[in-house]
Protein backbone atom coordinates (compact mmCIF):
# COMPACT_ATOMS: atom_id res chain seq x y z
CA UNK A 1 0.00 0.00 0.00
CA UNK A 2 1.78 3.72 -1.26
CA UNK A 3 0.76 6.72 0.25
CA UNK A 4 -2.11 8.06 -2.58
CA UNK A 5 -3.86 4.61 -1.47
CA UNK A 6 -3.39 5.15 2.18
CA UNK A 7 -4.97 8.85 1.50
CA UNK A 8 -7.59 7.30 -0.59
CA UNK A 9 -8.52 5.35 2.67
CA UNK A 10 -9.01 8.18 5.09
CA UNK A 11 -10.58 10.32 2.73
CA UNK A 12 -13.46 7.20 1.54
CA UNK A 13 -13.73 6.25 5.81
CA UNK A 14 -13.67 9.54 6.54
CA UNK A 15 -10.61 8.58 9.21
CA UNK A 16 -10.02 11.02 11.86
CA UNK A 17 -8.04 9.38 14.05
CA UNK A 18 -4.93 7.05 13.83
CA UNK A 19 -3.46 4.76 15.94
CA UNK A 20 -0.09 4.32 15.79
CA UNK A 21 1.94 1.25 17.53
CA UNK A 22 3.98 -1.17 18.06
CA UNK A 23 4.69 -4.05 19.84
CA UNK A 24 6.38 -4.11 23.18
CA UNK A 25 8.55 -7.04 24.45
CA UNK A 26 5.30 -8.79 25.81
CA UNK A 27 3.67 -8.08 22.03
CA UNK A 28 1.07 -5.50 23.40
CA UNK A 29 0.42 -2.74 20.67
CA UNK A 30 1.56 0.29 22.46
CA UNK A 31 1.85 3.97 20.92
CA UNK A 32 -0.45 6.92 20.27
CA UNK A 33 -3.88 8.08 19.13
CA UNK A 34 -3.41 10.95 16.92
CA UNK A 35 -5.54 13.04 14.37
CA UNK A 36 -5.31 12.14 11.20
CA UNK A 37 -3.87 15.89 10.18
CA UNK A 38 -1.01 15.24 12.73
CA UNK A 39 -0.94 11.68 11.13
CA UNK A 40 -0.61 12.80 7.29
CA UNK A 41 2.17 15.75 8.48
CA UNK A 42 4.31 13.08 9.97
CA UNK A 43 3.61 10.52 6.65
CA UNK A 44 7.01 12.25 5.31
CA UNK A 45 8.83 12.77 8.25
CA UNK A 46 11.78 10.77 10.39
CA UNK A 47 8.34 9.19 12.54
CA UNK A 48 6.30 9.83 15.32
CA UNK A 49 8.13 10.69 18.69
CA UNK A 50 7.37 8.10 21.46
CA UNK A 51 9.00 7.23 24.88
CA UNK A 52 11.50 4.67 24.40
CA UNK A 53 10.23 3.50 28.13
CA UNK A 54 7.98 0.97 26.22
CA UNK A 55 11.17 -1.02 26.17
CA UNK A 56 11.96 -0.39 29.19
CA UNK A 57 9.21 -1.25 32.18
CA UNK A 58 7.91 -4.49 32.85
CA UNK A 59 4.73 -5.65 31.50
CA UNK A 60 2.98 -3.80 34.82
CA UNK A 61 4.58 -0.91 33.39
CA UNK A 62 7.09 -0.56 36.62
CA UNK A 63 10.33 0.93 35.06
CA UNK A 64 13.18 -2.18 35.54
CA UNK A 65 16.01 -0.30 37.24
CA UNK A 66 19.53 -1.52 38.44
CA UNK A 67 19.61 -3.13 35.06
CA UNK A 68 21.94 -1.23 32.87
CA UNK A 69 19.06 -1.09 29.64
CA UNK A 70 20.79 0.13 26.82
CA UNK A 71 17.02 1.01 25.89
CA UNK A 72 13.84 2.23 27.51
CA UNK A 73 15.86 3.42 30.98
CA UNK A 74 16.86 6.62 33.16
CA UNK A 75 20.47 5.73 32.03
CA UNK A 76 19.60 6.95 28.40
CA UNK A 77 17.39 9.71 30.20
CA UNK A 78 14.24 8.19 28.73
CA UNK A 79 15.42 9.68 25.35
CA UNK A 80 12.65 9.50 22.09
CA UNK A 81 12.56 6.81 19.79
CA UNK A 82 10.23 7.22 16.58
CA UNK A 83 7.55 4.97 15.26
CA UNK A 84 7.87 5.05 11.30
CA UNK A 85 4.23 3.59 10.02
CA UNK A 86 4.58 0.31 8.19
CA UNK A 87 2.13 1.52 5.07
CA UNK A 88 1.24 -2.01 4.44
CA UNK A 89 -0.18 -2.65 7.84
CA UNK A 90 -2.49 0.59 7.57
CA UNK A 91 -6.31 -0.40 8.00
CA UNK A 92 -9.76 1.09 8.63
CA UNK A 93 -11.12 0.30 12.90
CA UNK A 94 -14.39 -1.43 11.43
CA UNK A 95 -15.65 -1.36 15.75
CA UNK A 96 -14.70 2.54 16.20
CA UNK A 97 -16.45 5.28 13.66
CA UNK A 98 -13.46 7.50 11.89
CA UNK A 99 -10.20 5.13 12.96
CA UNK A 100 -7.48 3.60 11.33
CA UNK A 101 -4.49 1.97 12.39
CA UNK A 102 -0.82 1.08 11.64
CA UNK A 103 1.55 -1.14 12.98
CA UNK A 104 5.30 0.70 13.50
CA UNK A 105 8.84 0.19 12.69
CA UNK A 106 11.28 1.71 15.53
CA UNK A 107 14.25 3.96 15.13
CA UNK A 108 16.31 5.82 17.21
CA UNK A 109 16.52 9.67 17.25
CA UNK A 110 19.95 8.66 15.02
CA UNK A 111 18.14 6.86 12.31
CA UNK A 112 18.99 3.40 13.29
CA UNK A 113 16.78 0.67 13.65
CA UNK A 114 15.95 -0.96 17.76
CA UNK A 115 17.55 -3.72 17.62
CA UNK A 116 15.76 -4.86 20.65
CA UNK A 117 12.38 -4.36 18.98
CA UNK A 118 10.39 -7.66 18.45
CA UNK A 119 9.20 -6.44 15.15
CA UNK A 120 12.92 -5.34 14.59
CA UNK A 121 14.13 -8.89 15.53
CA UNK A 122 11.23 -10.99 13.21
CA UNK A 123 12.33 -8.65 10.18
CA UNK A 124 15.89 -9.92 10.51
CA UNK A 125 15.03 -13.58 10.85
CA UNK A 126 12.91 -13.04 7.69
CA UNK A 127 15.43 -11.25 5.81
CA UNK A 128 17.55 -13.68 6.36
CA UNK A 129 15.20 -16.46 5.46
CA UNK A 130 14.55 -14.79 1.66
CA UNK A 131 18.46 -14.73 1.48
CA UNK A 132 18.17 -18.51 1.47
CA UNK A 133 16.11 -18.51 -1.10
CA UNK A 134 12.56 -18.99 1.56
CA UNK A 135 9.75 -16.57 1.92
CA UNK A 136 7.78 -17.65 5.23
CA UNK A 137 4.44 -18.60 5.72
CA UNK A 138 3.10 -18.48 9.45
CA UNK A 139 -0.61 -18.45 11.60
CA UNK A 140 -1.24 -18.30 15.17
CA UNK A 141 -4.12 -20.11 16.54
CA UNK A 142 -4.99 -18.23 19.84
CA UNK A 143 -7.08 -19.96 22.50
CA UNK A 144 -8.89 -17.52 25.37
CA UNK A 145 -11.13 -16.92 28.09
CA UNK A 146 -13.96 -14.53 28.22
CA UNK A 147 -15.77 -13.42 30.93
CA UNK A 148 -18.37 -11.38 32.19
CA UNK A 149 -16.50 -8.61 33.57
CA UNK A 150 -15.31 -4.80 33.09
CA UNK A 151 -11.78 -3.21 34.23
CA UNK A 152 -13.43 -2.27 37.62
CA UNK A 153 -14.99 -5.76 38.55
CA UNK A 154 -11.66 -7.87 37.36
CA UNK A 155 -9.89 -5.15 40.56
CA UNK A 156 -12.30 -5.79 42.74
CA UNK A 157 -12.73 -9.60 42.80
CA UNK A 158 -8.79 -9.76 42.66
CA UNK A 159 -8.85 -11.57 39.26
CA UNK A 160 -10.79 -14.13 40.99
CA UNK A 161 -14.11 -16.21 41.06
CA UNK A 162 -14.73 -14.39 38.29
CA UNK A 163 -18.41 -15.25 36.02
CA UNK A 164 -17.06 -17.18 32.57
CA UNK A 165 -19.01 -16.30 28.97
CA UNK A 166 -20.52 -19.29 29.63
CA UNK A 167 -20.47 -22.37 32.82
CA UNK A 168 -19.44 -26.06 31.58
CA UNK A 169 -17.63 -28.33 28.77
CA UNK A 170 -19.18 -28.00 25.65
CA UNK A 171 -16.17 -28.26 23.52
CA UNK A 172 -17.19 -28.43 19.79
CA UNK A 173 -20.54 -27.58 20.62
CA UNK A 174 -22.08 -25.73 17.58
CA UNK A 175 -25.39 -25.18 19.75
CA UNK A 176 -23.15 -23.42 22.24
CA UNK A 177 -20.76 -21.46 20.04
CA UNK A 178 -24.18 -20.80 18.42
CA UNK A 179 -25.54 -19.10 21.62
CA UNK A 180 -22.81 -17.35 22.01
CA UNK A 181 -23.03 -15.36 18.46
CA UNK A 182 -23.82 -12.15 18.89
CA UNK A 183 -20.44 -12.14 21.16
CA UNK A 184 -17.94 -14.37 19.94
CA UNK A 185 -19.73 -14.45 16.44
CA UNK A 186 -19.52 -10.52 16.37
CA UNK A 187 -15.56 -10.49 17.36
CA UNK A 188 -15.01 -12.83 14.28
CA UNK A 189 -16.90 -10.09 11.68
CA UNK A 190 -14.80 -7.21 13.29
CA UNK A 191 -11.84 -9.45 12.71
CA UNK A 192 -12.52 -10.57 9.21
CA UNK A 193 -13.52 -6.61 8.25
CA UNK A 194 -10.27 -5.36 10.00
CA UNK A 195 -8.45 -7.64 7.53
CA UNK A 196 -7.73 -10.75 9.84
CA UNK A 197 -9.09 -13.58 8.93
CA UNK A 198 -10.20 -16.18 11.30
CA UNK A 199 -10.56 -19.31 9.55
CA UNK A 200 -12.87 -21.08 12.37
CA UNK A 201 -13.84 -21.10 15.63
CA UNK A 202 -15.37 -23.20 18.08
CA UNK A 203 -16.28 -23.25 21.56
CA UNK A 204 -12.86 -24.79 23.59
CA UNK A 205 -12.71 -27.61 26.53
CA UNK A 206 -13.67 -25.32 29.45
CA UNK A 207 -15.76 -22.45 30.79
CA UNK A 208 -16.23 -19.38 28.53
CA UNK A 209 -13.06 -21.16 26.19
CA UNK A 210 -12.55 -20.16 22.69
CA UNK A 211 -10.33 -20.86 20.05
CA UNK A 212 -9.41 -19.13 16.82
CA UNK A 213 -7.55 -19.85 14.30
CA UNK A 214 -5.83 -16.97 12.07
CA UNK A 215 -5.48 -17.17 8.38
CA UNK A 216 -2.02 -18.11 7.49
CA UNK A 217 0.11 -14.70 5.79
CA UNK A 218 4.24 -13.82 5.33
CA UNK A 219 5.79 -13.87 9.09
CA UNK A 220 5.25 -10.51 9.35
CA UNK A 221 2.45 -10.10 8.31
CA UNK A 222 0.91 -13.29 10.54
CA UNK A 223 2.47 -12.11 13.35
CA UNK A 224 1.03 -8.48 13.10
CA UNK A 225 -2.17 -10.19 12.67
CA UNK A 226 -1.67 -12.00 15.94
CA UNK A 227 -0.97 -8.71 17.68
CA UNK A 228 -3.71 -6.85 16.14
CA UNK A 229 -6.23 -9.49 16.68
CA UNK A 230 -5.30 -9.71 20.80
CA UNK A 231 -5.52 -5.99 20.84
CA UNK A 232 -8.70 -5.80 18.82
CA UNK A 233 -10.50 -8.60 20.40
CA UNK A 234 -10.42 -6.46 24.33
CA UNK A 235 -11.56 -3.94 22.28
CA UNK A 236 -14.62 -5.27 20.88
CA UNK A 237 -15.52 -7.74 23.44
CA UNK A 238 -15.78 -4.72 26.06
CA UNK A 239 -17.90 -3.07 23.84
CA UNK A 240 -20.03 -6.36 24.70
CA UNK A 241 -19.35 -6.08 28.19
CA UNK A 242 -16.95 -8.81 28.72
CA UNK A 243 -13.13 -9.26 28.78
CA UNK A 244 -11.06 -11.91 27.46
CA UNK A 245 -7.80 -12.93 28.97
CA UNK A 246 -5.13 -14.44 26.88
CA UNK A 247 -3.04 -15.97 29.80
CA UNK A 248 -1.58 -18.93 29.29
CA UNK A 249 -2.94 -20.52 32.56
CA UNK A 250 -5.76 -18.68 34.14
CA UNK A 251 -6.64 -21.09 36.99
CA UNK A 252 -4.97 -24.58 38.16
CA UNK A 253 -8.43 -26.11 37.38
CA UNK A 254 -8.49 -25.59 34.30
CA UNK A 255 -6.73 -26.35 30.69
CA UNK A 256 -4.41 -23.57 29.92
CA UNK A 257 -5.03 -21.70 26.56
CA UNK A 258 -2.40 -22.28 23.70
CA UNK A 259 -1.35 -20.25 20.87
CA UNK A 260 0.01 -22.95 18.48
CA UNK A 261 1.97 -21.66 15.43
CA UNK A 262 1.92 -22.86 11.99
CA UNK A 263 4.72 -22.73 9.45
CA UNK A 264 6.02 -23.45 6.21
CA UNK A 265 8.36 -22.04 3.45
CA UNK A 266 8.13 -21.39 0.40
CA UNK A 267 9.89 -20.50 -3.01
CA UNK A 268 7.39 -18.46 -5.21
CA UNK A 269 4.30 -20.84 -5.71
CA UNK A 270 5.66 -23.97 -4.25
CA UNK A 271 6.10 -25.32 -0.76
CA UNK A 272 9.45 -26.04 -0.13
CA UNK A 273 8.44 -28.23 2.33
CA UNK A 274 6.96 -30.53 0.05
CA UNK A 275 7.90 -33.45 -2.02
CA UNK A 276 6.40 -36.04 -3.58
CA UNK A 277 8.64 -38.92 -3.31
CA UNK A 278 9.45 -38.10 0.60
CA UNK A 279 8.45 -40.20 3.63
CA UNK A 280 4.99 -38.14 4.65
CA UNK A 281 5.57 -35.73 1.64
CA UNK A 282 8.27 -34.17 3.36
CA UNK A 283 11.34 -32.31 1.61
CA UNK A 284 14.64 -32.55 2.91
CA UNK A 285 14.48 -29.00 3.40
CA UNK A 286 11.86 -29.86 5.49
CA UNK A 287 13.16 -32.15 7.35
CA UNK A 288 16.23 -30.11 8.29
CA UNK A 289 13.91 -27.11 9.42
CA UNK A 290 12.09 -29.72 11.28
CA UNK A 291 15.01 -31.31 13.17
CA UNK A 292 16.75 -27.73 13.57
CA UNK A 293 13.13 -26.69 15.23
CA UNK A 294 13.84 -29.29 17.80
CA UNK A 295 16.82 -29.15 18.74
CA UNK A 296 16.85 -25.54 19.18
CA UNK A 297 13.54 -25.98 21.40
CA UNK A 298 14.80 -25.83 24.71
CA UNK A 299 17.66 -22.61 24.21
CA UNK A 300 14.99 -20.73 22.27
CA UNK A 301 12.22 -21.84 24.80
CA UNK A 302 11.59 -18.22 26.41
CA UNK A 303 10.49 -17.39 23.48
CA UNK A 304 7.83 -19.18 23.34
CA UNK A 305 6.76 -19.30 27.26
CA UNK A 306 7.60 -15.71 28.21
CA UNK A 307 6.28 -15.94 31.18
CA UNK A 308 6.34 -16.92 35.22
CA UNK A 309 2.44 -18.05 34.26
CA UNK A 310 3.61 -19.95 31.08
CA UNK A 311 5.15 -22.48 32.92
CA UNK A 312 1.93 -23.41 34.75
CA UNK A 313 0.31 -24.45 31.06
CA UNK A 314 2.97 -27.69 30.78
CA UNK A 315 1.40 -30.81 32.52
CA UNK A 316 1.82 -33.94 31.34
CA UNK A 317 -1.28 -35.34 29.36
CA UNK A 318 -2.71 -31.71 29.50
CA UNK A 319 -2.47 -31.07 25.73
CA UNK A 320 0.78 -28.61 26.71
CA UNK A 321 3.81 -30.87 25.58
CA UNK A 322 6.67 -30.89 28.21
CA UNK A 323 9.64 -33.02 25.88
CA UNK A 324 11.11 -31.62 22.47
CA UNK A 325 9.26 -34.20 20.38
CA UNK A 326 7.76 -35.05 16.51
CA UNK A 327 5.13 -37.02 15.34
CA UNK A 328 3.21 -37.34 11.96
CA UNK A 329 -0.43 -35.38 12.97
CA UNK A 330 0.31 -36.53 16.61
CA UNK A 331 -1.27 -34.06 19.31
CA UNK A 332 1.29 -35.04 22.01
CA UNK A 333 4.06 -34.07 20.56
CA UNK A 334 5.72 -30.39 20.26
CA UNK A 335 6.16 -30.27 16.84
CA UNK A 336 3.08 -31.64 14.86
CA UNK A 337 3.85 -32.29 11.45
CA UNK A 338 0.73 -32.05 8.97
CA UNK A 339 1.18 -33.70 5.74
CA UNK A 340 -1.47 -31.81 4.25
CA UNK A 341 -0.21 -32.55 0.55
CA UNK A 342 1.75 -29.51 -1.97
CA UNK A 343 0.68 -26.42 -0.48
CA UNK A 344 -0.71 -27.28 2.90
CA UNK A 345 2.03 -29.11 4.07
CA UNK A 346 3.38 -27.67 7.45
CA UNK A 347 4.32 -28.16 10.83
CA UNK A 348 2.74 -26.89 13.82
CA UNK A 349 4.61 -25.90 16.95
CA UNK A 350 2.28 -26.56 19.98
CA UNK A 351 4.77 -25.65 22.92
CA UNK A 352 3.64 -21.37 22.94
CA UNK A 353 0.81 -20.58 24.82
CA UNK A 354 -1.84 -17.66 23.90
CA UNK A 355 0.58 -15.60 25.99
CA UNK A 356 3.18 -15.92 23.28
CA UNK A 357 4.50 -12.74 21.55
CA UNK A 358 3.73 -13.87 18.11
CA UNK A 359 6.99 -11.48 16.52
CA UNK A 360 9.50 -13.49 19.17
CA UNK A 361 7.29 -16.77 18.97
CA UNK A 362 7.74 -16.74 14.99
CA UNK A 363 11.13 -15.81 15.09
CA UNK A 364 12.15 -18.41 17.25
CA UNK A 365 10.94 -21.66 15.11
CA UNK A 366 11.89 -19.53 12.32
CA UNK A 367 15.09 -19.23 13.58
CA UNK A 368 15.44 -22.94 14.97
CA UNK A 369 14.04 -24.43 11.71
CA UNK A 370 16.25 -22.21 9.35
CA UNK A 371 19.64 -23.12 11.53
CA UNK A 372 18.93 -26.89 10.44
CA UNK A 373 18.32 -25.79 7.01
CA UNK A 374 22.09 -23.97 7.33
CA UNK A 375 23.21 -27.19 9.34
CA UNK A 376 21.99 -29.56 7.20
CA UNK A 377 20.44 -31.63 9.53
CA UNK A 378 18.19 -34.72 9.71
CA UNK A 379 15.82 -35.75 12.68
CA UNK A 380 15.68 -38.24 15.03
CA UNK A 381 12.59 -40.70 14.60
CA UNK A 382 9.07 -39.35 15.20
CA UNK A 383 6.98 -40.21 17.93
CA UNK A 384 4.01 -42.37 17.04
CA UNK A 385 2.30 -42.58 20.12
CA UNK A 386 1.73 -40.66 23.44
CA UNK A 387 4.55 -38.28 23.62
CA UNK A 388 3.92 -37.68 26.82
CA UNK A 389 5.16 -41.44 27.98
CA UNK A 390 8.28 -41.21 25.78
CA UNK A 391 10.35 -40.25 28.50
CA UNK A 392 13.46 -40.65 27.07
CA UNK A 393 12.91 -37.51 24.87
CA UNK A 394 14.93 -34.02 25.52
CA UNK A 395 12.79 -32.45 28.29
CA UNK A 396 12.23 -28.73 28.06
CA UNK A 397 12.18 -26.23 30.43
CA UNK A 398 10.19 -26.11 33.65
CA UNK A 399 10.61 -22.43 34.82
CA UNK A 400 11.57 -19.36 33.52
CA UNK A 401 14.42 -19.52 34.98
CA UNK A 402 16.08 -22.35 33.58
CA UNK A 403 14.75 -21.30 30.00
CA UNK A 404 16.58 -17.66 30.40
CA UNK A 405 19.43 -19.52 31.59
CA UNK A 406 19.79 -21.56 28.20
CA UNK A 407 18.74 -18.87 26.29
CA UNK A 408 21.36 -16.42 27.40
CA UNK A 409 24.07 -18.95 26.19
CA UNK A 410 22.60 -19.53 23.42
CA UNK A 411 24.47 -19.64 19.99
CA UNK A 412 21.56 -20.07 17.58
CA UNK A 413 19.35 -16.76 19.65
CA UNK A 414 22.89 -14.67 19.32
CA UNK A 415 23.39 -15.43 15.48
CA UNK A 416 19.50 -15.03 14.12
CA UNK A 417 18.19 -12.47 17.02
CA UNK A 418 21.56 -10.31 17.83
CA UNK A 419 23.38 -9.76 21.11
CA UNK A 420 21.21 -6.21 21.75
CA UNK A 421 18.33 -8.00 21.75
CA UNK A 422 19.30 -11.24 23.98
CA UNK A 423 20.91 -9.20 26.24
CA UNK A 424 18.02 -7.01 27.07
CA UNK A 425 15.35 -10.05 26.98
CA UNK A 426 17.55 -11.75 29.51
CA UNK A 427 17.79 -8.63 31.80
CA UNK A 428 14.18 -8.60 31.46
CA UNK A 429 13.03 -11.65 32.29
CA UNK A 430 15.20 -12.06 35.18
CA UNK A 431 13.27 -9.22 36.67
CA UNK A 432 10.35 -10.71 35.92
CA UNK A 433 11.88 -13.74 37.87
CA UNK A 434 13.03 -11.30 40.81
CA UNK A 435 9.66 -10.15 40.96
CA UNK A 436 7.63 -13.34 41.40
CA UNK A 437 10.41 -14.60 43.72
CA UNK A 438 9.00 -12.03 46.42
CA UNK A 439 5.29 -12.72 45.38
CA UNK A 440 3.11 -14.88 48.43
CA UNK A 441 0.39 -16.61 46.57
CA UNK A 442 -3.56 -17.46 47.53
CA UNK A 443 -2.19 -20.97 47.29
CA UNK A 444 0.55 -20.57 49.55
CA UNK A 445 -1.42 -18.78 52.37
CA UNK A 446 -4.05 -21.64 51.65
CA UNK A 447 -1.58 -24.46 52.30
CA UNK A 448 0.44 -23.24 55.17
CA UNK A 449 -1.78 -20.57 56.89
CA UNK A 450 -2.77 -22.89 60.02
CA UNK A 451 -0.60 -25.39 59.32
CA UNK A 452 3.07 -24.69 59.85
P1 LIG B 1 -5.76 -27.23 14.43
O1 LIG B 1 -4.34 -27.20 14.90
O2 LIG B 1 -6.64 -26.29 15.23
O3 LIG B 1 -6.32 -28.58 14.23
P2 LIG B 1 -5.41 -27.10 11.62
O4 LIG B 1 -4.54 -28.30 11.70
O5 LIG B 1 -6.70 -27.21 10.89
O6 LIG B 1 -5.73 -26.51 13.03
O7 LIG B 1 -4.53 -25.91 10.98
C1 LIG B 1 -5.09 -24.70 10.62
C2 LIG B 1 -4.06 -23.61 10.61
O8 LIG B 1 -2.99 -23.90 9.69
C3 LIG B 1 -4.67 -22.29 10.13
O9 LIG B 1 -4.18 -21.25 10.93
C4 LIG B 1 -4.16 -22.21 8.69
O10 LIG B 1 -4.18 -20.89 8.16
C5 LIG B 1 -2.79 -22.78 8.85
N1 LIG B 1 -2.17 -23.23 7.56
C6 LIG B 1 -2.75 -23.93 6.57
N2 LIG B 1 -1.86 -24.15 5.59
C7 LIG B 1 -0.68 -23.57 5.97
C8 LIG B 1 0.62 -23.46 5.39
N3 LIG B 1 0.92 -24.01 4.22
N4 LIG B 1 1.56 -22.80 6.09
C9 LIG B 1 1.30 -22.26 7.31
N5 LIG B 1 0.09 -22.35 7.90
C10 LIG B 1 -0.88 -22.98 7.24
Amino acid sequence: MDKDEVRRLIAEHGIETVKIGTPDMDGVYRGKRVSVKQFLAGFDGSGFAQCDVIFGWDIAEEVMTGLDLAMGSADTGFADILLRPDLETFRVVPWEPAVAAVVCDVYTEHGGVVEQSPRAVLRRVVERARTMGFEPAMAVEYEFRIFREDQESLREKRYSDLRPLNPGFNCYSISHATIDDDVVGALRRNMDAYGIEVEGYNREHGEGMYEMNLRYAPALEAADRGMLFKSGSKEILAQAGVVPTFMAKYSDEMDGCSGHIHQSLWRGDESAFYDEGGAHGMSSAMRSYLSGALRAMPELFALYAPNINSYKRYVSGSWAPTSATWGVDNRTSSLRVIAGGPSAIRIETRVPGADVNAYLGFAACLAGGLWGIEQGLEPPSPVQSDAYAATDQPELPRTLEQAIALFEVSAVARDWFGDAFVDHYVKMRRWEIEKHRRAVTAWERARYFEQV
